[in-house]
């Protein structure tokens, strides 16, 4: 015999689109259960944002301790002796942050009424699902069911994830820095991983098949970054592909078809994400795909009626904030309320050092659409914070049309830039034009001052450049 439960909203994921969806159903009041199988928060919170970010951060601390010691510091400091990391604590300290916004996530749900269900989904028709808990099977109906099941890390068929083969899931949980590390691929993730292994003192090469980094930022957004790989010590490997793990390392094989062995401990494949559409009896559902991804329309509503989708599992870009926008949003339309996913801009931020951040058009982009654009830049050479912080590496950029000064997309690279990431994209939101930021009085002295001055420039009168 199963226990039956029947919801009016049974969400399957528990990531920062599942669980925001649940949270906000239950807030309107929707009887509401949410199941996922790998703990509150996803692979944003367990295996991806929030532990990378920690990783970053304890990385640059240890580096910047590192060249302090070694003399190099800046600003007059210096260490009589190198600082000394002890891993197994910095692991610790990061599953303590993951663990208490976790403990968060379950009880904001708790307080919004919402049954949560430790467990895995699998569905036999769209609205049944079983779950198995504890030897006992649970029978789940539903009237409304939102998937938000996500994405897993992409694997290379000739180099499956194992042994020395890692993920960034793998990559976030070592019990020490591989003392050489090969990483293929050089999207946000590689990069950020890459970088924060390179200052925690790993020796860090990188495996590209394109002709550069970040292939989804244009290149004068990445070249600061290029520049600061260098700086790390990093090895960059571009037109090249990776071929087979050996006993030595990775084999890999170059523009020019040589094949050369390069040395590592660990590898890590950071080649993309793949959305989760297997596994659960999605086939059962009469869901709708488009290419790889679950087709929903502007309400987020699948191809059957009552079901709904939404996050990573959806399509691109595949980013938290996404994904808790759409969670938000589908909770009420299922509450009845009128509304639609139509954002102007989402964010897309690079946790490299310097940092990138991009909203809306580039000017290629803004070219492609039909309009007369122009393009605005200044130097945070020319920040008095940026030079503060010793961090003047980097730019704001601001895309606008040209006859109405409509901002159609800015984008940053510098440090701490993805602090930026809001008041951009808030532009965009807003409809603004550049008299409007113009005319905003930014606090002094502040890195948001270089955004001001760049929409001082686009309309010709910049007072610092
Ligand atoms: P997920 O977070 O993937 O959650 C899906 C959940 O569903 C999982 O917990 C899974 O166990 C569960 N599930 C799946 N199938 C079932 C089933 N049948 N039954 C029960 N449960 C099921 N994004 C950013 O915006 N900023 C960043 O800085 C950033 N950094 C990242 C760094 C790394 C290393 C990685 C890997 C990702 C990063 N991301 C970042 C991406 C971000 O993690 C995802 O975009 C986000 O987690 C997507 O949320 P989601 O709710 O769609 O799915």
């Amino acid at each position: 015999m199963s226990d039956v439960i029947t919801t009016n909203v049974l969400v399957i994921g528990g990531g920062p689109g599942g669980y925001v969806a649940a949270l906000r159903a239950g807030q309107l009041g929707l009887e509401t259960v949410i199941v996922d199988a790998d703990g509150l928060g996803g692979a944003c919170l367990n295996r991806g944002c929030i532990p990378s970010k920690a990783l970053i951060h304890a990385a640059e601390t240890y580096a910047s301790m590192t060249r302090a010691a070694s003399g190099a510091g800046s600003m007059g400091i210096r260490l009589s002796a190198s600082p000394t990391l002890d891993f197994p604590e910095t692991i610790r300290w990061k599953d303590g942050i993951v663990r208490r916004l976790s403990t968060g996530v379950g009880a904001l749900l708790k307080r919004a009424r919402v049954r949560h269900i430790a467990g895995r989904a699998v569905f036999s028709d769209a609205k049944t699902c079983t779950v198995e808990q504890d030897g006992k099977t649970l029978t789940l109906r539903a009237q409304n069911v939102i998937l938000a099941t996500g994405a897993r890390p992409a694997e290379l068929k000739h180099l499956p994830f194992g042994g020395d083969v890692i993920s960034s899931t793998e990559a976030l949980s070592l019990d020490r820095p591989p003392e050489r590390l090969v990483v293929v691929g050089a999207g946000y993730i590689g990069l950020e991983l890459g970088q924060a292994f390179a200052k925690l003192g790993s020796q860090v090469t990188i495996v590209e098949a394109q002709d550069r980094i970040l292939p989804g930022f244009d290149a004068e957004l990445a070249q600061p970054v290029l520049k600061a790989l260098t700086r790390d010590g990093i090895a960059l490997h571009l037109n090249a592909k990776a071929m087979a793990a050996t006993e030595q390392g990775l084999e890999i094989e170059t523009a020019d078809g040589a094949r050369q062995v390069l040395p590592a401990d660990k590898i890590l494949v950071t080649v993309g994400r793949r959305p989760v559409t297997e596994g659960f009896g999605l086939e059962t559902m009469g869901v709708d795909l488009s290419g790889p991804f679950i087709s929903v329309d502007t309400r987020l509503r699948t191809s059957m009626r009552g079901v709904y989708a939404i996050g990573d599992v959806t399509g691109e870009p595949m980013l938290a904030h996404r994904a808790s926008a759409q969670g938000e949003l589908v909770a009420e339309v299922i509450a009845g309320k009128n509304r639609a996913f139509d954002p102007v801009a989402i964010p897309a931020v690079c946790f490299t050092d310097p940092e990138i951040v991009s909203v809306g058009l580039t000017l290629s982009e803004a070219e492609d659409k039909g309009y007369a654009a122009q393009v605005a830049l200044f130097p945070f050479q020319a920040n008095g914070r940026a030079l503060t912080l010793g961090e003047s590496d980097g730019f704001v950029r601001i895309v606008s049309a040209r006859d109405d000064g409509r901002v159609l997309g800015v984008q940053a690279v510098g440090a701490h830039v993805s602090e930026l990431s809001g008041e951009f994209t808030l532009a965009l939101e807003m409809g603004a034009v550049l008299e409007d930021l113009a005319g905003v009085i930014h606090a002094h002295p502040t890195l948001g001052e270089a955004f001001l001055e760049s929409a001082l420039k686009a309309l010709g009168h910049p007072l610092h450049a």
